[in-house]
C-alpha cells in the first residue's frame, strides 16, 4: 500500500496535481491517500520530500525467484491447424529465451496433433510438451487451464506467452490466478532488462493515449498475452532440431462442466482481416452504409477484402469482424487503404504495422496522413473510381 510519512509531507499538492485517479487530497497541510490509489506510483516520483513510501510488506513475495527458468509459449491448435500468432510467439519467445540465456519450451494441447507438435521445433522450440488426448479436441477452459497450470508449475518457466486471441484471453488469466502469478493482457512490445533480466511488458493504457511498461518484480511466472500480428514470425529452419515430450493427462484434469454443443466454421461475415494481405478500410466519411459499395468495388479491383473503423461499425454499417483498432483487429497487411478515416490513436493502434499506408481524405490536416506513406487530399467519391478505372486498365494491359 501507499503511506505518507506526516513528518516529511509539507502539503505542497504536487502529487495530487500528479495523480490521474484523483487519490490524494491535501487535507490541513497533510496528503491523504483515498480508495482510487492504484499503487501506480506516479506520486512518488514527484515528490521531493520522499513523504511518499510504497509499503510492500503486507504483499505476497515470492521469495524463490532465482529457480524459476526458461520460457514458454503456449502454442493454440483448433481444427487440426496451428493459429498463426502460436508462430509469432515463438518469435518473440526465441529472442527473449536468447537474451536471457535459457531454453525456449511450446506447449500444445488438442487431439490428433500429430505432426505439428514436432514442427515448432523447426520454428525455434528447443522443447515441446505435447498433451494429445481426444478429450482436448474442442477447447474448454477448465481442461485446457489445469493442465497448463500444471505444466508450468512443475517445470517452474520464468516467462509464459501466450495469444490474445478469444482461446488465450479465457484461460490464460485463470492459470494467472491457480498459480499466483501477474499478467499483462494484449502485450504490444517485450523486453528483457539488462541489469536484472526482468520482462518489460508494455502495452496501450488510457484508451491508447500512452503505452505502460509493467514488469512484475515479486512472483513468477511473468505472464502476458500478445496481440495476433504484433511480433513477426519466426520462420521454419528444418535445421532446427528439439525434444518432444508426451506429456500424460491425469483424469481428474480432464472433469469439465462444459460440454459442446456444436462448432460452427466462421463464414463470410466473420472474415479473419487479419489474415488478409490487402485491405481497403472505411470510415464515417462514408457518409452512409451504401458507401461500403464503392470500398467493395475497390477492394475487388485489388483482390483485397473490406475493413473499418469503429465508427462506422458502431453505427452498423458493416460488422464487428471488419473492426481495425484497439478495440477491434490489429492487422499487418501489405497495403492497407484507409478511405474516410481521420486516425485516431485507437484506429492507428491496430493498422500502424500494415508495410504500405494509403489514405484518402479530404482534409489535409488529418491524422491519418502522419502515418500514410502515400496521402491523396480529396473526395473519396472521386479519388475512389478513378483508382478503380486506373486499376482496372493496368489489369487490362
Ligand atoms: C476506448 C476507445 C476505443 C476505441 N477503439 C477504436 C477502434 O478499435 N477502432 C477505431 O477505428 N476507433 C476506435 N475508437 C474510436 C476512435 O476514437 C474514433 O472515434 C474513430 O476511429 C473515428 O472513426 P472515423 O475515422 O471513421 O470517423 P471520423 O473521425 O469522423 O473521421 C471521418 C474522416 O472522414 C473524412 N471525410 C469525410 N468525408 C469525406 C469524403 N467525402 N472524402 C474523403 N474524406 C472524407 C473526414 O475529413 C474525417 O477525417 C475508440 C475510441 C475509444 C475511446
Amino acid at each position: 500500500m501507499l503511506k505518507i510519512d506526516n513528518e516529511l509531507c509539507i502539503g505542497c499538492g504536487i502529487c495530487e496535481d500528479q495523480c490521474a485517479f484523483a487519490a490524494i487530497e491535501v487535507k490541513d497541510g497533510i496528503a491523504e491517500v483515498g480508495e482510487n490509489c492504484t499503487l501506480c506510483g506516479a506520486c512518488i516520483e514527484v515528490c521531493e520530500p520522499g513523504a511518499l513510501v510504497m509499503d510492500i510488506q503486507g504483499d505476497t513475495v515470492k521469495t524463490d525467484l532465482a529457480s524459476w527458468s526458461g520460457v514458454w509459449v503456449f502454442c493454440e491448435y483448433r481444427q487440426s491447424q496451428l493459429a498463426q500468432v502460436s508462430l509469432e510467439l515463438l518469435g518473440i519467445g526465441r529472442k527473449l529465451a536468447d537474451r536471457r540465456g535459457v531454453s525456449l519450451c511450446a506447449v500444445i494441447i488438442g487431439s490428433d496433433i500429430g505432426t505439428c507438435a514436432k514442427s515448432l521445433t523447426g520454428y525455434g522450440a528447443d522443447t515441446v510438451y505435447a498433451v494429445d488426448h481426444q478429450d482436448l479436441e474442442h477447447f474448454t477452459e477448465d481442461r485446457y487451464g489445469r493442465i497448463l497450470a500444471r505444466l508450468i508449475g512443475e517445470h517452474r518457466p520464468e516467462i509464459v506467452l501466450a495469444g490474445a486471441t478469444a482461446i488465450g484471453r479465457s484461460f490464460i488469466p485463470g492459470v494467472a490466478t491457480i498459480l499466483d502469478a501477474g499478467l499483462t493482457a494484449d502485450c504490444t512490445s517485450l523486453e528483457i532488462r539488462e541489469e536484472d533480466g526482468a520482462l518489460l511488458q508494455t502495452r496501450p493504457a488510457f484508451g491508447g493515449n500512452i503505452m505502460a511498461t509493467i514488469e512484475c518484480p515479486r512472483s513468477r511466472p511473468q505472464m502476458a498475452t500478445v496481440r495476433p500480428k504484433v511480433m513477426k514470425a519466426s520462420e521454419f529452419d528444418s535445421s532446427r532440431s528439439g525434444e518432444v515430450i508426451a506429456v500424460d493427462v491425469q483424469t481428474e484434469e480432464l472433469a469439465s462442466r462444459i460440454r459442446v454443443v456444436e462448432s460452427v466454421a466462421a463464414g463470410e461475415e466473420t472474415v479473419n482481416i487479419q489474415e488478409s494481405d490487402i485491405l481497403v478500410s472505411g470510415g464515417r466519411g462514408l457518409e452512409n452504409e451504401k458507401g461500403f459499395e464503392l470500398i467493395r468495388r475497390l477492394a475487388e479491383a485489388l483482390n483485397a477484402d473490406v475493413a473499418a473503423s469503429r465508427a462506422v461499425v458502431d453505427a452498423g454499417w458493416i460488422p464487428y469482424p471488419h473492426q481495425v483498432g484497439q478495440t477491434g483487429k490489429t492487422v499487418a497487411p501489405k497495403l492497407y487503404i484507409a478511405c474516410g478515416i481521420s486516425g485516431a490513436v485507437q484506429h492507428v493502434a491496430g493498422m500502424q504495422s500494415a508495410d504500405v499506408i494509403v489514405a484518402i481524405n479530404r482534409d489535409g490536416n488529418a491524422p491519418i496522413f502522419n502515418v500514410a506513406d502515400f496521402g491523396i487530399v480529396g473526395d473519396l467519391n472521386e479519388v475512389i473510381p478513378k483508382l478503380i478505372t486506373k486499376i482496372e486498365e493496368h489489369r487490362k494491359a
